[in-house]
């Protein structure tokens, strides 16, 4: 259930580390590789992700989208979520952009 559906401008850095600002202030640190966020991935789209895992190059993962098409088809079918470790909400980058929504879990009371 969608309990919290606020759109916010994800935060672009002092540095060239992107974050994420919680509703609640807290800071996601988004540029670390991996980093602390989730990946979710259509149950019809599974096989086609494993597919272009499989087919990434062996030992240098490329970096960039556009230096690789099977990193391409990851990013597309791929979303980010981000749990708050201060409050709970769940940030998630459901429409392949930098805007997240926000979902507060029903057992959270804060
Ligand atoms: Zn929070």
């Amino acid at each position: 259930m969608r309990a919290a559906a606020e759109r916010v401008i994800v935060g672009q850095l002092e540095t060239t580390m992107p974050k994420l600002i919680c509703l609640c202030g807290y800071v996601h640190r988004l540029g670390e590789i991996p980093d602390a966020g989730w990946v979710a991935v259509l149950d019809r789209d599974y096989e086609e992700l494993v597919a272009a895992e499989l087919a990434l190059p062996h030992g240098r993962r490329p970096l960039a989208e556009e230096d690789d098409p099977h990193l391409a088809t990851v990013s597309r079918i791929t979303t980010r979520l981000y749990e708050c470790a201060a409050c709970g909400l769940l940030a998630w980058f459901r429409d392949d952009g930098d805007i997240p929504e926000f979902f507060r879990p029903l057992r959270d009371k804060k």
